[in-house]
């Protein structure tokens, strides 16, 4: 295989990362290979060690290289209160507005009928086990069909818990819109502004 080849494999390989095109893969493709040889083995390493390392917390589902996330590891935070989000990206927007001290629940997916991702596909068996000792749970799952779909799913669940508080996030997320793009204001307010569903 020449050279050139190798160059193409590399432009294909970091155009298929969200939100590179075709021109940002090459030009990201031409920066890697001026650098010094250490420096993009660090970048290689980096990659192969977060994918082999980086896990499912043992209980909500969050990304972390240990048995249990940092969330669920801290006492300070409140166990009464869970948020359920659809990814591990979500809990990072949330996390970002430092307005939320209560835990996570991530679903790792929407019910869609269309992709064929129904209940028992997504995290919700084990959001089912973990309701002792919780309070509220507040669905903030996104503001379009799927997420509607998802948060509508897991109130009529939760119905018969009844001394079990559910919410909704309010629509300060634009409909349709992606909680990880919304800006921390709109979403703390979308928070505080919640409903019982
Ligand atoms: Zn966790």
């Amino acid at each position: 295989m020449s050279n050139i080849d190798a160059f193409s494999r590399l432009c294909a390989q970091l155009s298929k990362l969200p939100g590179v095109g075709r021109k940002s893969a090459q030009r990201m493709a031409y920066y890697l290979l001026s650098q010094p040889g250490e420096q993009v083995e660090a970048l290689a390493e980096a990659i192969l060690q977060a994918k082999s390392t980086v896990h499912e917390c043992r209980l909500c589902g969050n990304y972390t290289d240990h048995d249990l996330c940092s969330i669920c590891a801290d006492d300070r935070r409140d166990s009464s209160t869970l948020c359920v989000v659809r990814d591990p990206r979500d809990v990072s927007a949330l996390e970002r507005m430092r307005d939320y001290n209560g835990k996570y629940h991530v679903l790792h997916g929407a019910i869609s009928p269309m992709e064929g991702i129904g209940p028992d596909d997504i995290r919700i068996k084990e959001l089912l086990t973990r309701l002792d000792g919780v309070q509220e749970v507040i669905l903030a799952t996104n503001p379009d069909i799927e997420g509607e779909a998802t948060a509508a799913y897991i109130a009529r669940l939760l119905k018969s818990f009844p001394d079990l508080k559910v919410t909704r996030i309010a629509h300060g997320v634009p409909v349709g819109g992606d909680l990880e793009y919304t800006d921390e204001v709109t979403l703390s307010r979308a928070l505080r502004g919640r409903t019982e569903v």
